[in-house]
């Protein structure tokens, strides 16, 4: 397990976002911190990683934010919870590092997508990266779970070329169960988008005996329907990949028995947003 005294020589690029990675920013001061949130000058990253396929169109740059105030019983990266486990990042180094896969990017019809954690707990990072990656002619996505969605301007919103919005559950206590947080802001948001003609993609993390219930997934298929903005819907089977990051962290794990979905349940969720007329992969 890393820790503070391995801070300078975490190289921010990993492998995958499965990497465990804790206390990389535990030793900044906490005027630090409050200066860095305050400006989005600089941002807490867990990671970047390249060659991603499936977090927006082609292949993806992906920066993975620190910092979640959401506690998702099947989130698969529970140490980008905490922002001081993310090593602090200057804008300039981000943009210094997307710079570097500007041309293959843009010969994969790729991007960079800012992922997380949750991003818009920095949101005036996020604005910063974003636009920045926008100037530089790559293609950008924020992947979210829309809560903060209103600290955007909406000219920040024009920086964001796709928007990835996880929509958890549509019983609002259910998704109060599952995430310990409102629904309500994260709708808001998706009506915010649409209003404003900026492309979202929709994501829905399928788990069985979870987020299974067909009624429920009728009713997010029904609400994307109806918007104008959702090209495509994601339906990311459950999988075991972050297990071993709650166990390592000492945080207990609900899902420990849970297995992935089956093929033909997959199909019947995304059978389920198809009738709505929807694009569903
Ligand atoms: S919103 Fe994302 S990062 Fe936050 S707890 Fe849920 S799955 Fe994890």
């Amino acid at each position: 397990m890393s820790d503070s005294r391995t801070a300078h020589t975490t190289p921010l690029e990993a492998k995958s976002p499965f990497e465990l990675r804790v206390n990389l920013g535990a030793d900044v001061p906490e005027t630090t911190v409050r200066s860095a949130l305050a400006t989005g000058d600089m941002g807490f990253l867990h990671s970047f990683t390249t060659g991603a396929t499936v977090d927006g169109p082609g292949v993806r740059v992906v920066a993975w934010t620190a910092g979640c105030m959401w506690r998702c019983l099947y989130c698969h990266n529970p140490d980008t919870w905490t922002m001081t486990n993310g090593m602090l990042v200057p804008v300039a180094l981000a943009l210094e590092e997307l710079r570097k896969y500007k041309h293959g990017l843009q010969v994969m019809a790729g991007g960079f997508t800012l992922s997380g954690g949750e991003p818009l707990m920095q949101h005036r990072f996020a604005a910063k990266v974003l636009s920045g990656a926008k100037a530089l002619g790559i293609h950008t996505a924020l992947d979210t779970n829309g809560y903060f969605g209103d600290k955007l301007s909406d000219g920040e919103l024009e920086s964001i070329d796709l928007v990835l919005l996880d929509i958890k559950s549509w019983d609002p206590s259910r998704h109060r169960r599952l995430t310990g947080m409102d629904i309500e802001p994260t709708l808001t948001f998706a009506r915010r988008l649409a209003a404003r003609h900026r492309p979202m993609w929709l994501r829905y993390v399928l788990v069985p005996g979870l987020t299974d219930r067909f009624d429920d997934i009728a009713k997010i298929a029904q609400f994307a329907a109806k918007l104008s903005n959702v090209e495509r819907v994601d339906v990311l089977p459950f999988h075991q990949m972050g297990k071993f990051k709650w166990n390592q962290l000492g945080i207990p794990y609900t899902l420990e028995h849970t297995d992935p979905p089956g093929q033909d349940l997959v199909e019947r969720a995304l059978d389920v947003f198809r009738r709505a007329g929807l694009k569903a992969v």
